[in-house]
């Protein structure tokens, strides 16, 4: 891989020779400095993934910079609002259609699924089923830039969020699943759903299964000192994590015990 794109001011901008992220302006605890659209591809065809909530000017910002270059096909990490709420009205800006691993959010015949093999512009792009942190996510590998695009499956920082129509159990295996794929083929970056662009796959998918493990060993002691409920297990496994991200930590602590449980 050569040309790996890192700037300092944030990820818009960042990228590899073929995949550039252009910045949603939807920043929150959750989405970090907001959702990356990333731009795909090489000559006069691309692939657009993710567009990001249904920002007016942030559609037509993407459209625009693709300066007459014919979007293929809208792709979707995964179905939630802040990747998918423009995903229809940019489709229909440039014409196009949208492939997602659920039915609910395409635009047109075509879905996308664990094995499917894209190309554009003579670019391969191969999708590798992720499920956990939703049911539907998906993650993308670019072997000509070396470069996985992980959704919100692995962020740029911090931590991702099991969702309530997502699963731990999936997403661990999920997580074990990337962490052998990028060995296997070499990955040399992660470009991810929020957040900066991560240049050693291997070290971030090792820290993210040992915080996972760190987790659910923290929810078990402390379920041994007393805490019975989530919001008690919060108080305490949390404690260092400011309030405000409590419910998004309640959120989580309900996934774990479901995983413990279950
Ligand atoms: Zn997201």
């Amino acid at each position: 891989m050569s040309g790996l794109r890192i700037p300092l001011d944030g990820p818009d901008g960042s990228g590899t020779d073929h995949a550039l992220s252009l910045l949603a302006p939807n920043p929150s605890p959750m989405t970090l400095d907001g959702t990356n659209t990333w731009v795909i591809g090489r000559g006069e065809d691309v692939l657009v993934v993710d567009p990001g909530p249904d920002d007016g000017p942030h559609l037509r910002r993407v459209a625009d910079h693709l300066r007459g270059r014919r979007v293929t096909a809208v792709l979707l990490t995964h179905g939630h609002h802040d990747h998918s709420g423009g995903a229809k009205g940019f489709a229909e800006l440039v014409r196009a259609p949208v492939r997602a691993l659920d039915p609910g959010h395409r635009l047109g015949d075509e879905g996308l699924a664990d094995g499917d093999v894209l190309t554009v512009g003579g670019l391969e792009l191969h999708v590798v089923g992720t499920p956990g942190h939703s049911f539907d996510s998906l993650c993308f590998w670019l072997p000509e830039d070396r470069a996985m695009l992980t959704g919100d499956t692995v962020l740029g920082r911090g931590t991702t969020v099991i969702a309530p129509d997502g699963d731990l159990a999936d997403y661990l295996r999920s997580l074990d699943r990337l962490r052998a794929t990028a060995e296997r083929v070499g990955a040399e970056a992660l470009l991810p759903g929020h957040g900066p662009v991560l240049p050693d796959p291997i070290g971030a998918l090792d820290g993210y299964i040992a915080h996972r493990r760190q987790r659910l060993d923290q929810i078990r002691s402390a379920r041994e000192r007393g805490a019975r409920t989530p919001a008690e297990i919060v108080e305490i496994v949390y404690a260092d994590v400011d309030r405000s991200l409590w419910p998004v930590a309640e959120m989580s602590v309900r996934a774990q015990l479901a995983y413990l449980d279950g």
